[in-house]
């Protein structure tokens, strides 16, 4: 009985010890895990004291939908953890495990009640399904497990996670001191992590103010004039580019409507495309006349970019706009450059063609004057040879033209003139060249004609030339002519076109001689005319 009693004593002695010693080690341990900043320092923290102990912690973290528990520390030494990895075949650090409904380790979390508990080989097999159920007492034994505490890490009603002591020190009145120890670790662990989340918010908070210091430094110090308006229109921040192209200072502007610098020359259907792209959520873009507070007029080529929010509706809109009003000065100066430049070509070119038209025309007649006439019956002289065409000239003169003269006035004998060369003119075809070639006669060259079609040619002026009436204060003044025909000569070819003039000439003065108002052919064979 004494021994029973001294045995008893002995550990009434030792547990009191020993309890001491555990709250130390835990108190230390918290002291610890207060300073600590990571969780890894937490772990650690935990890690010495509970080793001092003699014992072994498994510390688990918990998923948000508390359905899986990860390893994330364990304080066995190495050599042992390999063993066990042998055994398992996974790594043992971060090793997940789902929690299996009803397991002692589900129960930890649910309940939030920490535990004393004798292992069991079937609480090692609802964790580690793959381990061979003959190995769970090889696993129990290598991690010398037979009886620990089992403690949820719960702070404020939330469970982070699950602490696991093991060792043959501990015993079931050890339950209260693990309980805190595990709440210090878990506020340790929440603090840890918020502490974490906030720097993280911090640095992403302070980039965020830096990105936007930047940038609205970057669109102040922009070139080009730029405007913020909210969805209605209003302005809301103006930079100094802006400033300096309109003339109205930022307090001026902000609060205001961009009607300020309205210039009043866009159509009401010009505003209403805009607002519909841009409220639409497209960009605009395009070229507009605005008003600046002095009223002067400037041109701006403007983009305006809708600003959306998450949901897709615009918030903002962005217009960025470059003073194009020098461009378009430009534009407009070239182009009343080039519009005169145009105009005194086409001046130059009417003035041109009419001095053309003056040098190669009759003034009295309007018919070809004899140099410009010459020059074309060369021309037709050269393509008849080439292609051994016909070609014949009729040359006429007006009978007794100085009686007319003498009887009704030199005016009048000019009128004539014209009026023969128009009725001339009037039965030919357009090919054909008609000029006059001295005083009161003219020559006519016709080209792809024969000397008999000539005749009838001259016979239809003859007749038009006799029905000719003018009146005139000393009664009516009419007129005849004569005309000599002579057709080109191939075989001996005519060496010019004035071998031609020649021979018609030369029938002209036959007609002549024969007594006036008709039309002689010349004839080769008869060695002159008939
Ligand atoms: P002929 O029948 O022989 O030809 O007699 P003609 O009087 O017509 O004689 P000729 O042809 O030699 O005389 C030409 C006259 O035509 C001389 C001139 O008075 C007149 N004449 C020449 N050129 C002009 C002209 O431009 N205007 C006018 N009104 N008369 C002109
Ligand atoms: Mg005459
Ligand atoms: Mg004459």
């Amino acid at each position: 009985m004494a021994s029973t009693q001294k045995i008893s004593k002995n550990s009434a002695q030792n547990a009191h010890r020993h309890n001491r010693d555990l709250l130390l080690a835990l108190s230390r341990a918290a002291q610890s895990v207060q300073r600590t900043r990571t969780e890894e320092e937490v772990y650690h923290a935990v890690d010495s004291q509970i080793k001092s102990l003699g014992g072994e912690v498994a510390l688990f973290t918990v998923t948000e939908d508390k359905k899986t528990l990860t390893l994330v520390h364990v304080t066995y030494p190495p050599e042992d953890l390999q063993n066990i990895e042998k055994l398992i075949g996974e790594k043992a650090l971060g090793y997940r495990l789902e929690l299996p409904a009803g397991s002692i380790y589900a129960r930890g979390l649910e309940g939030g009640q920490t535990q004393y508990i004798h292992w069991r080989h079937e609480d090692i097999s609802n964790i580690l399904p793959s381990l061979p159920h003959d190995l769970t007492g090889q696993f129990m034994h290598l991690l010398k497990i037979e009886h620990g505490i089992i403690a949820p890490l719960r702070a404020d009603e939330e469970t982070l996670g699950l602490m696991i002591v093991n060792g043959p020190s501990l015993a079931e009145d050890d339950v209260p001191a693990m309980e805190s120890f595990a709440a210090q670790i878990a506020i340790s662990l929440r603090n840890v992590r918020l502490t974490q989340q906030m720097q993280l918010e911090l640095s992403a908070r302070r980039q965020a103010e830096e990105n936007l210091r930047l940038q609205s430094a970057a669109l102040e110090a922009a070139a080009n004039a730029i405007a913020i308006t909210d969805k209605h229109g209003i302005i809301r921040w103006v930079n100094l580019a802006w400033v300096k192209l309109t003339g109205y200072t930022k307090e001026e502007a902000v609060g205001q409507n961009p009607r300020i610098i309205k210039s009043g020359l866009h159509t009401v259907h010009f505003y209403k495309n805009l607002w519909d792209k841009i409220l639409a959520g497209h960009v605009w873009h395009g070229e507009m006349t605005n008003r600046r507070k002095d009223g002067s007029l400037y041109h701006e080529e403007q983009t305006i970019t809708p600003v959306l929010d998450g949901d897709g509706n615009v918030t903002h809109f962005i217009a960025i706009k470059l003073d194009i009003t020098r461009r378009k000065q430009a534009e407009t100066e070239l182009k009343r450059a080039r519009e005169e430049l145009e105009k005194a070509n086409h001046e130059l070119q009417s003035a041109f063609k009419q001095q053309q038209r003056l040098a190669r025309t009759d003034p009295l007649t309007g018919v070809h004057n004899r140099r410009y006439l010459f020059e074309l019956a060369v021309h037709e002289f050269d393509l008849a040879r080439r292609y051994r065409r016909p070609l014949s000239i009729i040359m006429f003169d007006l009978d007794h033209f100085k009686q007319i003269n003498d009887t009704f006035g030199h005016a009048m004998g000019d009128q004539m003139l014209e009026r023969v060369a128009a009725i001339a003119r009037s039965q030919l075809r357009d090919v054909d060249l008609i000029g006059r070639y001295g005083g009161e006669e003219f020559m006519i060259v016709l080209s792809m004609t024969e000397a008999k079609q000539a005749a009838l040619q001259a016979e239809r002026i003859h007749k038009e030339i006799r029905m000719l009436r003018l009146e005139t204060e000393k009664g009516i003044a009419s007129v005849t002519l004569s005309a000599g025909i002579a057709e080109m000569i191939h075989d001996p070819k005519d060496a010019s076109v004035d071998d031609i003039i020649r021979r018609a000439d030369e029938a002209l003065y036959a007609a002549k001689r024969a007594g006036r108002n008709r039309t002689v052919i010349f004839k080769p064979q008869a060695g002159g005319t008939i």
